[in-house]
């Protein structure tokens, strides 16, 4: 199945009874997150493969050496291309049991985020972490704040693909810094990796605090 927009070419090497759906959510959400990245159009267009296991295993194995048993989406800067796998087989194959129509939809925005994020630069190293709670928050992810104390923040910039709870931690960072930094500041932090390694640490502590609060006025409310 294959569908053309402006900036995505979608498709899947097998027939899905969701295609529309996804790509009726990507055109709905496309304008939001190029407006976040002021971008206008994307400077290459981006495709968006719906794959079977097989060919999407094979992918990430040639990228990383190895498939961890939660990857269900990646985003290649070199080729512009997305990779997610159909649902049947995250369900199959890997430990998202729940994936869904939703799920797989949140997917697609959250790997086109990356695209747009590698727009700018394409040098993520110990800076996973904000790229992935870019992603998690703007694709409006089902993810909930996590206390930043249990977070070994060395070991999230490190190691992210092998720590535990590391897109639970980005998403948290990520939010806390989505809703008290300036537009401007948002800006600077996506486009200049430097600037962002040097103020990680700060932006860490800071976010724990706030974290601590807002899950401290969480429990009052249910008091
Ligand atoms: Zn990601």
């Amino acid at each position: 199945m294959i569908k053309e927009l402006d900036n995505f070419i979608i498709e899947s090497d097998i027939e899905l009874d969701y295609f529309d759906e996804v790509v009726n959510h990507i055109i709905e959400n496309e304008k939001r997150i190029m407006d976040f990245f002021k971008l206008e159009k994307l400077p290459n267009k981006v495709r968006i493969m719906i794959l079977s296991y097989k060919p999407f295993k094979e992918f990430v194995v040639s990228k990383y050496g190895e498939i961890m048993d939660y990857v269900s989406g990646d985003s290649d800067s070199k080729t512009n291309t997305i990779r997610i796998l159909n649902i049947a087989d995250q369900i199959k194959y890997t430990t998202h049991k729940d994936a869904s129509v939703e799920r797989i939809k949140g997917t697609a925005l959250h790997e086109i985020v990356h695209q747009c994020h590698h727009v700018y630069h394409n040098d993520y190293r110990g800076i996973t972490w904000f790229a992935e709670g870019l992603a998690t928050n703007i694709s409006n992810q089902d993810y909930v704040l996590k206390n930043l104390e249990e977070c070994d923040f060395d070991k999230l910039r490190s190691d992210f693909r092998h720590y535990k709870g590391s897109y639970s931690f980005s998403y948290t960072l990520v939010n806390y810094i989505l809703n008290n930094y300036s537009e401007e500041e948002i800006i600077k932090l996506y486009k200049e990796p430097d600037y962002l390694r040097e103020k990680a640490n700060f932006i860490f502590n800071e976010a724990k605090d706030w974290v601590n609060k807002q899950l401290n006025n969480n429990v009052k409310k249910h008091i």
